[in-house]
């Protein structure tokens, strides 16, 4: 049996959060990540390996379930891919989960998607003014209803962040 070395995460090497996990800082200091990311080199160890991180953290599902009603009045479970934050509103308070089918019918004036990380980041930057606690608490909702519980220790954010 062969067995694979257990990724152990990436420590920021540099600067004021030097020794923090990358991936605690992509959830916690979303803002400093995409500055350091901006500032550094494309083809940068940081930048490459912050950037996978972002690829799988889009890669997992949200796990919730929508509860779809057909034009029949039957109700169908299907899988929530959207979350949608209520825009005309400076704090993110107005979360609603939805399945495809009920986000294409859905009236967009009331709410803007959030599917990926980038995603978190453009609504706190534009519509909470690039508050930190914002952006905070959007990155928070993802990760929540995409299975990662409990205190950010490191073992559970390399789970999350690897698996
Ligand atoms: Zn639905």
């Amino acid at each position: 049996m062969v067995k694979f070395a257990t990724p152990k995460g990436m420590r920021m090497p540099i600067g004021k959060h030097k020794g923090k996990l990358i991936e605690w800082l992509l959830l916690k200091e979303p803002f400093y990540m995409q500055y350091m990311m901006s500032t550094l080199k494309q083809d940068d160890n940081i930048t490459i390996y912050a950037n996978d991180r972002i690829e799988h953290f889009n890669s997992k599902p949200f796990l919730g379930k929508c509860k779809h009603e057909n034009k029949d009045g039957t109700i169908d479970l299907l899988p929530i891919t959207i979350m949608s934050v209520y825009v005309p509103s400076d704090i993110p308070g107005s979360i609603m989960w939805f399945c495809d089918s009920c986000w294409e019918s859905f009236d967009k004036a009331n709410g803007a998607p959030v599917r990926t990380y980038e995603d978190a980041i453009l609504h706190g930057d534009t519509w909470f003014h690039r508050t930190k606690r914002a952006t905070n608490r959007l990155l928070e909702y993802m990760y929540r209803a995409k299975g990662l519980r409990g205190k950010l220790t490191a073992k559970a954010l390399i789970e999350f962040f690897h698996n």
